[in-house]
């Protein structure tokens, strides 16, 4: 199989998107080290004690901010592992990446709406999202590719649009040093 490369300035910030089940912790667990990765279900832990603890959601992103702001601050790369389908998500995540005059690079896992439900339901070591959870999130991600696509996804340097797993598994991350 070729690899599908996706160049990464180093520093930047990398944006996953995808509804629960996508496979975006499974991405960033392959592709990158583990303390590069912010995840909002770790920092839910972190806060609060249970990954899936959606009241402990506020206090998860706050603190998920306040790392990501100094991480970015010192240069280091830094992947945001959330579900981040809503443009509100986002908006606040690129203000971090232009208040530290880092790119923002979108990696997007767009696979099947069968498959997202399938792994969700099965997944291993945490609880399912509610089937109608996952239903909005892939509604939110439907229409962000359908508007941001069509507008050129403002205020990302790049993003890139995995569509299949035979996709996902092809790719091949390689960074690449920033001209600051
Ligand atoms: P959430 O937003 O709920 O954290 P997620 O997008 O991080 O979900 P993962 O936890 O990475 O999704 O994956 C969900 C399930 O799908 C897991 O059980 C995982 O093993 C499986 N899965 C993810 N990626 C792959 C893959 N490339 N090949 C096979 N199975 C996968
Ligand atoms: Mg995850």
């Amino acid at each position: 199989m070729d690899p599908l490369p996706i160049v990464l300035p180093d520093p930047s910030l990398v944006v996953l998107i995808g509804a629960a089940g996508a496979g975006k912790s499974t991405f960033a667990a392959r592709h990158f080290a583990p303390h590069a990765v912010l995840s909002s279900d770790g920092f839910r832990a972190i806060v609060g004690g249970d990954p899936a603890d959606q009241r402990a959601t506020r206090p998860a992103f706050a603190a998920l901010h306040r790392a990501l702001e100094r991480r970015l601050a010192g240069g280091l790369l830094t992947v945001v592992d959330a579900t981040s389908v809503t443009s509100r998500a986002r908006r606040t995540l690129l203000a971090r990446a232009t208040a530290a005059r880092v790119p923002a690079i979108g990696i997007v896992l767009d696979l099947p709406p069968d498959i997202v439900r399938a792994r969700n339901r099965a997944r291993d070591g945490r609880a399912a999202i509610p089937d109608e959870a996952v239903t909005a999130q892939l509604a939110d991600l439907a229409r962000t590719i359908e508007w941001e696509g069509a507008a050129g996804w403002p205020g990302f340097a790049a993003v890139h649009l995995l569509r299949s797993p035979a996709e996902v598994d092809r790719v091949l991350v390689r960074r690449e040093a920033a001209s600051r």
